[in-house]
């Protein structure tokens, strides 16, 4: 897979991609991502990417020109299966979405900022819209860092334990069960005595049980009688 981030502040994505799972699956060439500066596509010599919004009103716009002259050149290097615009009005984020993104080739993700952008980019550059929360963000980069990542764990050798993402929360309808780990006492506050009586079929059983009592609780919403 291959990701283009265009962002007009091209370091808040730096140590996203720098660090842990997202690094190593660079390194190991399941995934390259190119942090694009929208500035390199500015037409004027002070590197302008907004300018003010037509009928007044605060807040900067990003101007179309740049975006269309990035999107452009990218496109004339690879074959894009979506370009992303992150939008807090946009489609909602979820791990349905994550799974049907990271079955793809070629992803663009543009970060919107201040106001966010011409609208006409949206009406005629992008195919499709994200939006990770009913909230505002400053810029689409966090946004696009949370996508990315839950896009890049999903891509198969990036987790080390296989089964690992399939066993994370909503990828069978139900959240994830609890975790523990070394001390199986502390302070009086143990393990459930299951979890080390090395019976794997009940443990197994134990897990799922605790994940379909934490779904009803937690997220009703997922289970479907
Ligand atoms: N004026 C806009 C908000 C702009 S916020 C409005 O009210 O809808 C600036 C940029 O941050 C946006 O262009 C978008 O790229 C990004 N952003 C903000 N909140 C976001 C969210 N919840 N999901 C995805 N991107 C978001």
């Amino acid at each position: 897979m291959h990701l283009s981030i265009i962002t007009c502040l091209p370091r808040l994505l730096e140590s996203p991609f720098n660090d842990s799972i997202l690094k190593r699956a660079q390194q190991k060439n399941l995934v390259t991502v190119d942090i694009i500066d929208l500035r390199d596509y500015a037409t004027d010599k002070h590197q302008s990417v907004d300018d003010y919004a037509f009928g007044g009103g605060a807040g900067m716009v990003l101007m179309i020109e740049p975006i269309d002259r990035c999107i452009t050149d990218l496109k004339s290097k690879r074959q894009y299966d979506e370009v992303i615009y992150m939008s807090p009005d946009g489609e909602l984020f979820s791990q349905p979405l994550a799974n049907e993104l990271s079955l793809k080739k070629n992803l663009i993700l543009l970060c919107g900022h201040y106001k966010g952008v011409d609208e006409r980019v949206r009406e005629h550059l992008v195919t499709r819209e994200i939006s990770i929360g009913n909230y505002v963000l400053s810029g689409g980069e966090l946004a696009a860092a949370v996508v990315a990542d839950a896009v890049i764990r999903l891509l198969p050798g990036v987790l080390n334990d296989e089964t690992s993402a399939l066993s994370d929360s909503f990828q069978d309808g139900l959240v994830a069960p609890p975790v523990y780990t070394r001390p199986a006492d502390y302070k009086g506050w143990k393990v459930p005595a299951i979890l080390l009586s090395g019976d794997h079929a009940k443990i197994e059983e134990w897990k799922h049980e605790q994940a379909l009592e934490r779904t009803r609780k937690r997220r009703p919403g997922l289970i479907v009688d």
